[in-house]
């Protein structure tokens, strides 16, 4: 067994910078990668390889098409299938070491603290300024160093929040953006190379975290396309509402009915204000009588003329073919109920 380690990780074990008491604290982490598109793909494959201990990963949607540009755990066959549990089953073969559990969950207020208060720390591969600020709250108020990160276009950002030492997400962007008030994947679009670089270097730094070396306080931005590097100094507020008064703001946002409209896709996401567990098999014995269904363990894919609707077990769903919130909330209430 140990020789079987030995040689699995040699090459890390013979890098100065990690070593055999890297390797070890590497192998009793437990991490979170939120968000499994480009960035996770390749944060999610890093830490996989490199031997961490075990690796939860959280992400709400299916793999399409125009995923597979970027999204490097992804075959064509996947398409359909919810990305978190592909991705595992993808890194299952990479490192049977490895304990990984793939979450097909929106991370929202009502349920962040069960999913992430239990880890050593928390990477960020998500797609949306509002989840990060959830993620921040939660890792403030646990005391866990997450990474934050982001591509679009032709370059990206990464920044270390480490509760107590670092500015967290609130001092460094106090106020969350407007919606449509910046740029997105799906509207100026993103060049391959950008989500993998941005990532390598989260994953970098989350490493150095997780084996307690020194780490990067500054905001880096890099646009690969210019090779233009720029390291931002960042500094605690004294007056955060996050990081000094301890308001978390996003973790204590009401519980209700949320619908989202998912940019660019032509879809809108409805998350039920209590989480269930939908029988899938006898709901989809109910709509087979009104249009096409197809069954997986985690979401069932149900088909009529006026929409297209992904509904997982815990009640969430993706209602596809419109944009308009009032509108799918009536074809949910309509063939899912409430
Ligand atoms: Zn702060």
């Amino acid at each position: 067994m140990q020789k079987k380690q030995v040689s699995r990780y040699s090459r890390h074990i013979i890098l100065e910078e990690i070593g055999e008491i890297g390797q070890k604290l590497l192998r009793e982490s437990t991490v979170a990668v939120v968000g499994c598109g480009a960035l996770g793909n390749v944060i999610a494959n890093h830490l996989v390889r490199a031997g961490i201990g075990r690796l939860r990963i959280i992400d709400r949607d299916l793999v399409e098409l125009d995923n597979l540009q970027r999204q490097i755990l992804f075959d064509e066959q996947d398409v359909g299938s919810p990305k978190s549990l592909a991705a595992q089953k993808k890194l299952e073969n990479v490192n049977s070491e490895v304990e990984i559990e793939g979450v097909v969950k929106d991370l929202n207020p009502n349920n962040a603290e069960k999913i992430l208060g239990d880890v050593n720390l928390i990477l960020d591969g998500t797609d949306n300024m509002e989840t990060r600020y959830l993620v921040n709250d939660v890792c403030v108020k646990k005391n866990i160093p997450w990474v934050y990160g982001g591509a679009v276009s032709t370059y990206g950002m990464s920044m270390n929040i480490v509760p107590q030492d670092t500015a967290c997400l609130v001092c460094a962007f106090p106020y969350l953006p407007r919606a449509g008030s910046l740029p997105t994947c799906d509207t100026v679009g993103v060049l391959n190379t950008v989500p993998s670089i941005i990532a390598s270097i989260q994953t970098t730094e989350a490493l150095k975290i997780l084996m307690k070396k020194e780490y990067n306080k500054e905001l880096i931005v890099y646009d690969v396309w210019n090779h233009d590097f720029k390291n931002i100094k960042l500094k605690r507020n004294s007056q955060c509402k996050c990081c000094t008064d301890r308001n978390f703001e996003y973790l204590s946002a009401k519980k209700s009915e949320r619908t989202t409209v998912l940019c660019g896709r032509n879809s809108v996401q409805i998350i039920p204000a209590l989480e269930s567990d939908i029988d899938l098999q006898h709901l989809a014995a109910r709509l087979k009588k009104v249009g096409n269904v197809k069954l997986s363990p985690v979401h069932l894919v149900f088909e009529t003329k006026e929409a297209a609707i992904n509904i997982f077990k815990d009640g969430r769903a993706i209602v596809k073919g419109t944009d308009n919130e009032t509108q799918a909330r009536t074809i949910y209430a309509k063939y899912i109920g409430n």
